[in-house]
């Protein structure tokens, strides 16, 4: 097999040849088709997150095929299709386990980040954390579903059902998360960039109310925010779009400092969350509902050896929606 091997913090992924893995007993080979490019791979890179185990094959949204089969995994065929997130493995003993809160497992292990990733041409992959995708839909469209689409679900969960829902951060998340919402019935104002209007008008192309800055005002108070954007300055900018009783949830695995801010912004009972990793439930929740969303991904597609031109890019704001590599 072949991947793009990160060696080192900020330096560039490497092309390598590795030996091909057999599954252990709970785990299963996958021949990747496709792997979405996510922001956190570049958090990854950077060392913006703690506990990396170096080598690393980053990558988790992962589409491919069941190649191989660990003995004692049950319910998965060869060929069958399956994506991989970036919840790879918890202990299911811990509390956090106990209490319905796989995503906090203290134990847990994270797909591209400390076990390897898709960006390869096979994955190996704990069986329990794979999700059957059937045969609806193509592998490039799926793949950004698989963190983009799922993290966000949890971030719209979280941030309840109030009819007005601002989005800070128009990237890929956003853009599926847009789509959800508009499905559901709610209102989405979209912020980026200030006068990223190129964006504006996408946010718009996908149904959004009003799209603009986020240095402007929203027309009307919001209900709820989601920030996915990695700035903290947008902390204190959502709190002061929500309603009184508004909820604003900071999406990212990582953020730049929340600079500080007058009591007056939270006061009102409004909420300040975060949302970490995702439940196989989520996972299963929004992908049994995706198909009939009939969400609409915009992805760029990559060589799968161009993995640091699409990291650039990502980087660089240089696409719409979300890269995806395939082998
Ligand atoms: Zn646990
Ligand atoms: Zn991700």
């Amino acid at each position: 097999m072949h991947a793009m091997v990160l060696k080192r913090l900020k330096t560039p992924l490497a092309w390598t040849e590795l030996e091909d893995r057999r599954p252990a007993p709970n785990e299963i080979r996958i021949q990747v088709a496709a792997c979405g490019v996510c922001r956190t791979d570049l958090h990854v890179l950077d060392g913006e997150l703690p506990g990396p185990v170096f080598p690393i094959i980053p990558g988790h949204e992962i589409v491919g095929r069941v190649d191989a089969i660990g003995t004692a995994v049950k319910g998965l065929e060869p060929g069958e299709r399956v994506g991989i997130p970036w919840l790879g493995h918890t202990d299911g003993v811990c509390p956090y386990c106990l209490m319905d809160r796989e995503n906090l497992c203290d134990r847990a292990l994270f797909t591209g980040f400390t076990r390897d990733g898709g960006y390869a041409t096979a994955a190996i992959a704990d069986a329990r954390f794979a999700f059957p995708l059937g045969e609806a839909g193509n592998d490039v469209s799926l793949a950004p579903l698989l963190c983009a689409g799922l993290i966000g679900w949890r971030s719209l969960v979280s941030a309840g059902d109030g009819k007005k829902l601002g989005l800070f951060g128009f990237g890929a998340a956003a853009h599926i998360l847009a789509q959800v919402a508009k499905w559901q019935g709610r209102s989405v104002y979209a912020f980026t960039k200030p006068g990223d209007t190129h964006t504006q008008a996408f946010a718009l192309s996908l149904g959004a109310a009003w799209a603009g800055g986020s240095d402007e005002r929203a027309p009307e108070p919001l209900d709820a925010a989601i920030i996915f954007a990695p700035v903290g300055a947008l902390v204190p900018v959502a709190l002061r779009a929500v309603r009184k009783g508004g909820r604003v949830v900071c999406a990212g695995i990582h953020m730049s400092d929340i600079p500080s801010f007058p009591y007056s912004f939270l006061w009102e009972e409004r909420e300040l969350v975060s949302v970490a990793n995702l439940t196989r439930k989520d996972g299963i929740d929004f992908l049994h509902l995706a198909p009939q969303i009939g969400i609409v991904v915009k992805t760029t597609r990559y060589p799968l050896q161009k993995a640091n031109q699409a990291l650039a890019d990502l980087r660089a704001g240089r696409f719409e929606g979300a890269a995806v590599l395939t082998p």
